[in-house]
């Protein structure tokens, strides 16, 4: 195999490690890093419940790139960035879209392209019209993102030979891929690589009922029994996110057979989601941590962000990316120019009464 194939390789192997990581190796464990090695991910519009407007216009874009295509027989799919949390379906879009376009995915994620090279291997192994989805794309290394402008913009690539005096500039024609991006941090998209994009958008947490027909819809594919009332217990309290709902109806399974049940009960759900530490609002024990640590050691705030990170122990990124947005749709937070303040309503959902009231 070639060293570009190789590289390609090591890349699709890093992200797949990643994947089983965030989904459960008992659950996954194919060879595909996105396609099959996920029985509930979605496979087409049909199957992909909620952000309605989102799917509306991808489809537009999509069946009139399809069209002119026919015509000219020229790929012409414009950049993709979807940006939002962890888990609302960001790579499922990209692996939907692939599938309607019939062309092929290729997958890489920001961390795991160390040099410009990396980019130069996944980019000229596409084939035309193919998508290249680049997961936590903030993360690509300034060489690499850098790499990406003229690649996005006209499909070549400048690829400097050697160094000093002797340094050769080679250019590179490329395939007119499509390139769709993923962040949890649009803020941390550098603007030249944002502005390339034909198209961002942002994914909004699902509402319960959206979720209740996940929850039913995985049910069905795992063959578990769950009853209407439970499947909505879980959808109140899994943060607005798909993986999070996923990953707790799996868990309710076991609970289920612990307690001699052959199906998901709405009995079985509360005791199973007061098991996993969940409580009434869907906060989890890091969310909670977070809340109490501003509540409890800086009287409510306003705290910066690092501050909170070190009395916690825990990664300022995993604060400003996984916590805090849903705990700011939740009423929860409240993020001012001095720092976070948790807001009479955080107090409110422990018992608790603030001394001075901000809010
Ligand atoms: P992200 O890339 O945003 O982190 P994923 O696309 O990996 O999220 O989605 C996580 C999981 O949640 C998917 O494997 C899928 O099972 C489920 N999921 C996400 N969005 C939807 C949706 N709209 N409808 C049904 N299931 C979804």
């Amino acid at each position: 195999m070639s060293e570009k194939g190789r590289d390609v390789n090591r890349q699709n192997d890093r992200y797949k490690e990643k994947e089983e990581k965030k989904e459960e190796p008992e659950l996954t464990g194919n060879d595909n890093p996105i396609d099959n090695d996920n029985p509930v991910r979605p496979l087409s519009f049909d199957e992909y419940i909620g952000q309605t407007k989102l799917k509306e216009n991808l489809l537009i874009f999509i069946n009139s790139s399809k069209k002119r295509k026919s015509l000219s027989g020229r790929y012409d799919m414009d950049h993709l960035l979807f940006f939002g949390p962890p888990g609302l379906g960001k790579t499922t879009l990209a692996t939907i879209i692939a599938k309607e376009l019939g062309v092929n995915i290729k997958t890489a994620s920001g961390p795991s392209i160390e040099k410009s090279g990396d980019i130069a291997a996944l980019l000229s192994s596409a084939n035309d019209g193919d998508i290249i989805f680049i997961d936590e794309i903030h993360r690509l290394p300034k060489p690499a993102a850098e790499m990406l402008y003229p690649a996005m913009e006209d499909f070549r690539l400048d690829i400097i030979i050697g160094e000093g005096p002797g340094a050769k500039s080679i250019r590179i024609s490329l395939p007119h891929f499509t390139l769709v991006g993923a962040t949890t941090r649009a803020g941390l998209v550098p603007s030249p690589l944002r502005d390339r994009f034909g198209y961002s958008a942002r994914l909004a947490y699902y509402n319960p009922e959206e979720l209740c027909q996940i929850v039913i819809r995985s049910s069905f594919i795992y063959g578990y029994k769950i009853e209407q009332l439970a499947a909505m217990e879980i959808a109140r309290r899994s943060r607005g996110t798909p993986r999070i709902a996923n990953r707790i109806l799996r868990r309710l399974r076991d609970y289920a057979a612990h307690l001699g049940q052959n199906a998901i009960t709405l009995e079985v759900a509360r005791y199973g989601i007061n098991g996993l530490g969940i409580d009434e609002l869907g906060l989890d024990e890091n969310d909670k941590l977070f809340l109490l640590t501003i509540i409890n050691k800086f009287a409510g705030g306003p705290v910066g962000v690092d501050t909170v990170a070190q009395a916690m122990n825990e990664e300022k990124g995993t604060i400003e990316e996984v916590l805090e947005p849903y705990l700011v749709t939740c009423g929860l937070i409240s993020r001012t120019k001095k720092g976070r303040i948790a807001t009479d309503l955080a107090y409110k959902h422990f018992g608790l009464i603030r001394e001075n009231s901000l809010f």
